[in-house]
């Protein structure tokens, strides 16, 4: 039985990889500092438990794993990353973890390891024009990530790529571009534009007002879970290193993202436009390199995602009440 190890496996991408790797028959040790939130896990090992320490690392790298998943990080939407307020533990907390699970991966010998970058490693001079950013994998130097959260992903992306040069640690990278879907964070400060936008609208009644931050022009693509862990399962069976876009192409602004939400809630709701974090005008992802190197892309529409979404969180906006 190949044995896998999922860091951040309480967390929303990590306990939707814990499920699929176990749909393949892995046998799957979870670490978190927290066990998922929204439903029960099903890795064979749950261990609850801090990454950044050392001892603790190593204890959980106690085999030489076939596959390790590092996906553990200190991460949130825009109101968490684009404030500036969480900057040092981001970079700190994020880093030590990397530092470890490269560290030690490569010293017991894993097998493979996926790291999960981010779409935030790219310039923001490559992103002021909201219809035409430019996200190919080869366009992110001269670096200048819009976040301290990206620069630390530029950093474990070096890091990862280092181990590989000077030790043959096996490793895949993606970058991910928003991804979505049911069960992961969806109010409370760290949730992401697709989540708090459905939760805005499940809890307004028709005819009302939701707000959404900036002038909603900027753009984004955006990812469901299913496909993004197709895309890493795909990079990890493949001989191709990355690091590459796990991403959608479908780039829509911000206010036809709350259009679209509307409509699938069949709410006419109007948008106030308030001042808020924003990050980039633009960012879309370009699959040219992941169809060349895996012969596959994500091809489903963003509204089939956001119909699953919507059903999702207007069931934790109706249990709340
Ligand atoms: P998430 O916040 O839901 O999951 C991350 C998990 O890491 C959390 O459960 C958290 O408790 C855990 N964690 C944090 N610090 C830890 C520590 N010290 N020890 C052990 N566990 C710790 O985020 P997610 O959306 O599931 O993202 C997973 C990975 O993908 C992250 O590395 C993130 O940066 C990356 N990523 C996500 C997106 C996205 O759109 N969701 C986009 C780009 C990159």
């Amino acid at each position: 039985m190949k044995t896998a190890l999922v860091c951040g496996a309480g967390g929303f991408i990590g306990s939707h990889l814990v499920k699929k790797l176990k749909g393949e028959g892995f046998w799957v040790r979870g670490v978190d500092l927290k066990l998922p939130e929204y439903s029960v896990t099903v890795a064979d090992e749950f261990v609850v438990g801090d990454l950044r320490d050392q001892l603790f690392c190593q204890k959980m790298l106690d085999r030489s794993f076939d596959e390790v998943y590092q996906l553990a990080a200190d991460m949130g939407g825009a109101g968490y990353i684009f404030t500036g307020n969480h900057d040092a533990d981001v970079m700190h907390n994020s880093a030590t973890i990397n530092l470890n699970m490269a560290y030690y991966s490569q010293k017991v010998g894993v097998k493979k390891i996926f790291y999960s970058s981010s779409a935030c490693i790219y310039p923001a001079y490559n992103q002021l024009d909201p219809d035409n950013p430019k996200c190919s994998e080869d366009s992110a130097y001269p670096a200048e990530p819009d976040s301290e959260y990206g620069w630390e992903k530029l950093f474990s992306e070096r890091l990862y790529l280092s181990f590989y040069r000077n030790y043959n640690l096996n490793v895949r990278i993606a970058r991910f571009h928003n991804i979505f879907g049911p069960e992961g964070t969806w109010q409370g400060g760290k949730e992401k534009a697709p989540a708090a936008i459905c939760r805005k609208i499940a809890e307004t009644p028709d005819g009302g007002e939701i707000e959404v931050w900036g002038d909603g022009k900027q753009t984004r693509s955006f990812l469901f879970i299913d496909e993004c862990l197709e895309g890493v399962r795909r990079l990890m069976d493949s001989d191709f290193i990355g690091p590459v876009n796990v991403g959608s192409e479908e780039m829509v602004s911000i206010n036809q993202l709350a259009e679209m939400v509307m409509n699938i809630a069949g709410k006419k709701l109007s948008i106030k436009h308030v001042e808020g974090p924003n990050g980039v005008r633009g960012r879309n992802s370009d699959n040219h390199l992941i169809a060349k190197k895996l012969g596959w892309q994500p091809t489903r529409p963003l509204r089939i995602g956001l119909e699953l979404m919507y059903k999702w969180i207007l069931e934790q906006v109706s249990d709340k009440k």
